[in-house]
């Protein structure tokens, strides 16, 4: 059931909006201001269900962007702060790359200290194949010139996390609502006065956007626009469009999750890699001529390895992307055999233990898209009078202690994390660097 009147109403029971729900009561509470209805949550289906509910879970600190990973370094302590609840394994991350990428992971590594980030870097050849030797004996691939070893971060389990948030803000008091669809939102004034749903119209004082994949719907409610002037680095404006689609490309291998340990029969570190070398498949053919990458971890949820590869843009006009219904059960935007082909390769060229790793691919669907902002970073800002939007432009499973700073934004204590984050720096030109290695999320 919606309810009547709520001071404060959260839309999406993602990792987001349960983080800022949570976060609000407590503050709310700390400062002797809670009632009983102060913070909702409505979610048209129930706690994770969207792009928080399918994450492959990972939790990495390697940005090349100074900003985002001092925003991830602040996540990880809220993932540290309850790893039973968050069920969250501290396995630590693995960014390896070829030597285009040598300078630019040096840089994070040198950038990861001066903040106090935990993590140990092995440059050259051979020294990274030694390195990944001692730490998997079977470990072949070949052309790594860098590894960045997060000792902090790792993964989640996507679903026992956010049924662990949600306990926690419900203990705060908040009141979660599923099975309640935001159908517009009452704006007049240059404020949001309440939020229309499929259950009735439900007063407000202030809105939280936390929509996920469906925040160009939410953004829309709020009559915000659908393009957006950038200012380049040449000074001059171009309207870009303020949302765009793509695939995130995931799938899972059977294996059993024992044969699948580092050398020491403990669990493995998240690997992410980055490469250059020619990529064979099981029948020694070429599989792409382009820089390739992939990632992978112990799948926690049915057993095995999941991971993925780059994510691919979604072609047609944003209006007309389906984000209904989400995830696997979206046979338009699913992964597919390129992305089957390219992944399992990938396995196969790093480890001897996964040599026979097209064979092993679980067929279920997988795979979910993500709405992504102009720049492909995240808009965390106030709208209107009174509305406040999440939008993680997909990075942001592991940025559960996003809630935690907007929740103060929300009280009006602006955070020095998310300014970089603000929808101004598009027409101001205050864009996140971008770094020259030929992959995309580096
Ligand atoms: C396949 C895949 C793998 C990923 N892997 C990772 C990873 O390993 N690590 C990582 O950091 N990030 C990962 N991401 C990105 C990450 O999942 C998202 O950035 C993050 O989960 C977004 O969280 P959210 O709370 O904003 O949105 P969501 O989790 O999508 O939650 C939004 C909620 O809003 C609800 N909702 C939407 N519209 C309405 C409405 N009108 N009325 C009521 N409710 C509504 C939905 O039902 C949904 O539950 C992955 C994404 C995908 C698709």
């Amino acid at each position: 059931m919606a309810p009547r009147a709520a001071r404060y109403v959260v839309v999406g029971a993602g990792i987001h909006g349960l983080s800022t729900a949570w976060h609000l009561a407590r503050e709310l509470r700390a400062r002797g201001q809670d009632e009983p209805a102060d913070v909702v949550v409505l979610d048209k289906t129930g706690v994770g269900g969207g792009a928080s509910g399918i994450a492959c879970g990972v939790v990495r600190n390697n940005y090349f962007q100074p900003a985002m990973r001092r925003l991830m370094a602040h996540s990880v302590s809220v993932w540290e702060s309850d790893p039973a609840a968050f069920s969250y394994h501290p396995v630590g991350y693995l960014q390896l790359g070829p030597e285009a990428m040598r300078a630019g992971v040096r840089q994070i590594y040198q950038e990861q200290q001066a903040i106090g980030y935990r993590s140990t870097l092995v440059e050259g050849e051979a020294d990274c194949r030694a390195y990944m030797g001692d730490l998997f004996p079977d470990w072949q691939a070949e052309g790594i010139s860098c590894v960045l070893h997060e000792q902090q971060g790792g993964f989640a389990n996507n679903r026992e996390s956010l049924r662990g948030l949600a306990a926690k803000a419900e203990a705060a008091g908040v009141r979660i609502r599923t099975g309640v669809r935001v159908t517009g939102l009452d704006v007049r004034d240059g404020a949001v006065r309440a939020v229309v749903t499929d259950q009735g119209t439900i007063p407000c004082d202030h809105l939280v956007v936390a929509a996920g994949p469906w925040t160009r719907d939410l953004w829309a409610m709020l009559g915000l626009p659908d393009t957006v002037p950038v200012r380049g680095a040449d000074g001059g404006l171009q309207d870009r469009a303020m949302w765009t689609y793509w695939l995130v490309q995931e799938g899972t291998l059977k294996v059993d999750p024992a044969t699948f340990t580092d050398a020491r029969g403990g669990p493995p570190p998240v690997v992410h890699v980055d490469s250059d070398a020619p990529l064979f498949d099981e029948d020694g053919e070429p599989v792409t001529a382009e820089p390739w990458g992939i990632y992978y971890k112990p799948d926690a949820n049915f057993g095995g390895v999941q991971g993925g590869s780059l994510p691919r843009r979604i072609e047609e006009p944003t209006a007309e992307v389906a984000v209904d219904p989400y995830g696997p059960e979206q046979s338009a935007y699913t992964a597919g055999a390129d992305f089957a082909r390219l992944w399992t390769a990938g396995l196969a060229h790093c480890h001897g233990r996964f040599r026979e790793a097209r064979r092993l691919l679980s067929p279920e669907p997988s795979g979910g898209i993500g709405c992504f902002t102009p720049d492909s970073f995240p808009v965390f800002d106030h709208f209107l009078e009174n509305a406040y939007v999440i939008a993680d432009s997909n990075h942001g499973y592991k940025m559960i202690g996003v809630g935690a700073l907007v929740a103060k934004e929300l009280l009006g204590e602006p955070q020095e994390l998310l300014a970089p984050f603000a929808f101004a720096r598009y027409e101001q030109g205050r864009l996140h660097p971008t770094s020259s290695s030929p992959f995309p999320w580096s």
